[in-house]
């Protein structure tokens, strides 16, 4: 099979829009708008009744899956169970979690090939096997490269990453799943998704000065804060749309995740088109050209945005200021004229201790280009960075580019250091020996999270994101509260101010270099290939199927956690040092919930052990609970599991013995998670009944021979000094009833295939 996204692959998807789109249309009743037009293209069948948002489910026919090597890892297992000789759609997995921000990234990547050898092995010969193109350490990070190579406008794209949507910034619907679904679509199955609600983001004037696209997604984060987004696409179009290069449209679509949004996209324009020229796809170029109107909106939408959107968002990018988020949330936002401010009233460190730009996220031409502009006019009054300065080129063909170009030179001259084409530093992977144990410190990223301990695996790290030239710009200035379009800088040669940086350009004008090398496809005879997984290993384990549902109420779960607070699947199931047993779920299951905040006594990933009555870790209560047979269950609060995609934080629990989780709400794709691994996932009907739950309680959920989509379940809690009786709501339908009766989701898909 093709694993590009071929011009024949490209005319089918589009002929297909062409026949759906019409006759979506004709059952609306009403103009679409794009995000209708694309999921309305790829549905496996036009519904009878058009689809409620945020109730109804749909079955799309997705064109492509990508995947890490950290999820990936679990994908290629649980695929492996389906029983398949490949894969049924073209795939990719791309090695960038597993790679380490220590030293520069030569020296890094030598010593991550080698830490991580089998793994790789494994990925490689997977892949190999089954049909997946591979792409090795070192060639760039999963969205970059889908970016440069794969995504096209009007395309249908599922990976195993929260961070997917960055190809929206192309035209084309790409959302972050768990990995089996993921596992399932590559199988053959169609990929269920809860039909999504419409934000608008109506854009009008044109960026300038120091305002970048990074700061629209900004403002927006602050707008619809971590949750606004949650089952909704978020749609970006108007007249100042086309002021954005294609590149800084992907910033503002891969942070779309950091508010919760099923994905973000814009509409097909002459920007997109020269990204895809550059990119070296001219054709792909002229057939969206000639399909054009099936990639943007129906004209009406512009016209009269709200009577289409459930919500929208106004945004003057003439008038637009320069954004700061944080620390420790994406949604704290407020320009750069207030941070000082802020700093002041919140007592923040403001004292920067290390400046970093790059990831998948802003590593474009455009964006080290501009990063550059800030660097070369303080290297040309002596000045260096006053903080170390950590550059993570999103790919080799973006490294290779910007170093025949000279903007690694620029950056380098202020101080830089230049790290690995990985996620390193922005997924736990930063090692920074020189901090004291529980040392509070700031950085400044121009990354797209900032939950506590994500950069460093340090709680106490104060995060702060802004655009890759703002960041450029704090880092000469040394503190949060210096705002370059104001003050001043101390150079050798005298005081001076920064200008805004010059407007760069979108592609090079000598095109991109050729980094095609460090691609390897699959092989043309794939039974002859063996999958490497050592019996022995630490870092890799078969997968042995979840035990059905024994047709039995959850009778008297204890409750092992009530969480307090944001908990996110890095607080369930952490990354840093554990992202090296992502594949051997025995091993990772000894990190279930150790970043999430007891709300019985406050402490961090302890809880009682109701066997010894002592406070010990919650994967050591769990894993004695298992012993001893003894069902749990997790109580969260809002948007419980919010954040990555994370598939472990759904799998450590049901391996350690989870029955249940019962939230005020859950995070969408935590919520689908928990369903796949066999988990009930429930939800308070009244959340204050949140409140009720005592550490010493147990509890009934009952009825489940009845369970029923649209149905709630009774709850019984047992306190010390009595019991009652409370509702909980879900939202299985049908086929994930099937889910939780079976076990899991593969033991479902195990059975179809066979
Ligand atoms: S968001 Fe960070 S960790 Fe995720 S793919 Fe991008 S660079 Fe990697």
């Amino acid at each position: 099979m093709e694993i590009d996204s071929t011009l024949e692959l490209v005319i089918n998807v589009y002929k297909k829009l062409e026949c759906n789109i019409s006759k979506f249309r004709n059952l609306v009743k009403r103009p679409l708008t794009l995000s209708e037009k694309i999921l309305a293209g790829h549905l496996e069948n036009i519904p009878e009744k058009p689809p409620q948002e945020g109730k109804d489910y749909v079955f799309l026919r997705p064109d492509r899956v990508a995947l890490q090597d950290v999820t990936g890892q679990m994908v290629l297992l649980q695929f492996m169970q389906a029983g398949l000789k490949q894969t049924v759609l073209p795939t990719t997995v791309h090695c960038d979690h597993l790679i380490r921000a220590q030293v520069e990234g030569e020296v890094d990547m030598k010593i991550s090939l080698s830490e991580n050898n089998e793994v790789f092995r494994f990925l490689e010969s997977a892949c190999s096997k089954y049909g997946i193109g591979f792409w090795r350490p070192g060639a760039g990070i999963i969205h970059q490269v889908v970016l440069e190579n794969y995504a096209f406008p009007g395309g249908l794209m599922i990976g195993t990453d929260s961070h997917t949507p960055n190809a929206g910034g192309l035209g084309m619907i790409a959302i972050g799943v768990g990995g089996i679904d993921a596992a399932e679509t590559m199988a053959g199955l169609p990929w269920e998704l809860l039909y999504p609600k419409r934000i608008g983001v109506y854009i009008t004037g044109k960026l300038n000065g120091w305002t970048a696209p990074k700061d629209i997604i900004l403002y927006v984060a602050g707008q619809l804060t971590v949750s606004g987004g949650t089952n909704a696409i978020i749609e970006y179009f108007g007249p100042g749309a086309s002021s954005i290069s294609c590149t800084g449209k992907a910033t503002i679509t891969n942070m779309g995740a950091e508010i919760g949004a099923t994905c973000s996209i814009f509409s097909y324009d002459e920007r997109m088109e020269k990204y895809l020229k550059t990119t070296n796809r001219e054709k792909i170029a002229e057939i969206a050209n000639k399909y054009r109107e099936l990639l943007v909106p129906d004209p009406e939408i512009e016209q009269n945005p709200e009577k289409y959107f459930d919500k929208i968002i106004r945004i003057d990018l003439s008038t637009l200021e320069p954004y700061v988020v944080g620390p420790h949330t994406p949604d704290l936002a407020r320009p750069i004229s207030r941070l000082a401010d802020d700093v002041k009233k919140n007592s923040y460190l403001d004292k920067i201790s290390v400046a970093l730009i790059g990831s998948c996220t802003n590593s474009s031409y455009e964006d080290m280009s501009r990063a550059a502009s800030v660097a070369q006019q303080a290297a040309a009054k002596g000045l260096k960075s006053k903080v170390p300065l950590l550059v993570t080129p999103g790919s080799e063909q973006i490294r290779a580019t910007i170093e025949r170009d000279g903007q690694i030179d620029s950056l380098k001259a202020i101080g830089a250091t230049v790290l690995a084409n990985a996620c390193g530093p922005c997924i736990g992977q930063w090692s920074r020996p020189e901090l004291k144990k529980g040392e509070p410190n700031t950085i400044v990223t121009s990354f797209n999270r900032n939950f506590p301990g994500r950069n460093d695996g340090k709680r106490e790290t104060m995060n702060f994101i802004g655009s890759p030239e703002l960041v450029i710009a704090l880092a000469l200035g040394g503190s949060l509260s210096f705002n370059p379009l104001k003050d001043s800088l101390d150079a050798p040669s005298g005081k001076f101010k920064l200008e805004p940086p010059e407007i760069a350009p979108d592609v090079p004008s000598k095109g991109f270099y050729n980094a095609r090398n460090g691609y390897v496809p699959p092989s043309q005879n794939l039974e002859s290939v063996q999958v490497i997984i050592d019996k022995e290993s630490n870092r890799l384990q078969k997968l042995e199927p979840f035990s059905k549902w024994d047709g039995k109420d959850l009778e008297k779960l204890v409750v092992i956690a009530k969480t307090k607070g944001k908990c996110t699947t890095d607080h369930i199931s952490p990354a840093g040092a554990w992202l090296t047993y992502r594949g051997h779920l025995d091993k990772i299951s000894d990190n279930l919930l150790l970043g999430a905040v007891n709300a019985f006594n406050d402490e961090v990933g302890k809880g009682k052990n109701i066997l010894n009555n002592k406070i010990e870790p919650f994967p050591q209560i769990a894993r004695r609970y298992k012993q001893n047979e003894i069902r749990w269950a997790i109580v969260g609060g809002d948007n419980y599991g919010e954040g990555s995609s994370r598939e472990h934080a759904a799998m450590t629990p049901r391996y350690l013995g989870c029955a249940a989780v019962i939230a005020k709400s859950l995070a969408r794709i935590h919520e689908t998670n928990l369903k796949k691994q066999g988990i009930l996932a429930l939800t308070f009907a009244n959340p204050k009944d949140y409140d009720k739950i005592e550490e010493s309680d147990k509890i009934s959920i009952v009825g489940l021979a009845s369970l029923e989509q649209g149905k709630p379940v009774k709850c019984i809690i047992y306190h010390q000094d009595g019991k009652e009786e409370i509702l909980l709501n879900h939202s299985y339908n049908k086929s994930q009833i099937e889910w939780f009766r079976a076990g899991a989701a593969l033991n479902v898909l195990r059975t179809r295939v066979k």
